[in-house]
């Protein structure tokens, strides 16, 4: 299903079509026009419009919204979120790490890692979440330049993060399937070791 546009919220720009990475955005009389035939739903549209107009049925922005409030209420600490898309052995990650007792980690499962927006990972860490760390593996990815994108975007997030002093509360870590253990292990490491409840 594609990224579909919310007309009344949309101011025109014209950015999402500037950065979709299979050409499926044509903006008509300041109205981006979206190709379902085109769309991939990666997500980058979504993430980055500055007037949140675009979202993504197959991974909504309410649906991270829910994840991340459920993380971010969770009685365990450190409260810890993980987005990672299917690509990145997700789910092997995820059941090694709940085989090692943690109950404080949860898992929000994405397209892409350019589906995730900066503005959301700062809200998600000023609404109580702890940690957040974002698996994405740009050789393994099948979104071409998205995840390219969503690099720069990264940064510019890891420079905001190190203004605040809150650069370690924020990892992006690369992961292909046959690497899940490892990177189950980096997670156990940086939620579990202080785990408290
Ligand atoms: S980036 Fe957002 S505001 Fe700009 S044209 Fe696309 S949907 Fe509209
Ligand atoms: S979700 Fe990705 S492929 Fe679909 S319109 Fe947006 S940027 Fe293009």
């Amino acid at each position: 299903m594609s990224a579909v546009v919310n007309e009344a919220a949309c101011m025109g720009c014209g950015l999402c079509s500037d950065l979709c990475p299979f050409g499926a955005i044509r903006m008509e009389d300041r109205v981006p026009r979206i190709s379902a035939e085109k769309c991939k739903s990666c997500g980058l549209c979504v993430s980055s419009c500055p007037r949140s107009a675009m979202d993504l049925s197959a991974c909504s922005n309410s649906t991270l919204a829910k994840a991340i409030w459920r993380a971010a209420l969770s009685a365990r600490r450190p409260r810890c979120l993980v987005f990672a898309c299917d690509h990145c052995g997700r789910e092997e990650v995820a059941k090694e790490v709940k085989a090692a007792g943690l109950r404080n980690v949860r898992f929000a499962r994405i397209p892409c890692g350019a589906r995730v927006d900066p503005v959301q990972v700062l809200e998600a860490l000023a609404s109580g979440l702890d940690l957040v760390v974002l698996m994405c593996e740009p050789d393994t990815c099948g979104y071409e330049d998205a995840v390219l994108h969503a690099d720069v975007k990264l940064e510019l997030l890891a420079a905001c993060l190190e203004e605040l002093g809150l650069r370690d509360r924020f990892h992006v870590l690369r992961c292909t399937p046959q690497e899940a253990s490892e990177i189950a292990k980096t997670i156990i490491e940086l939620a579990g070791g202080s785990e408290r409840h």
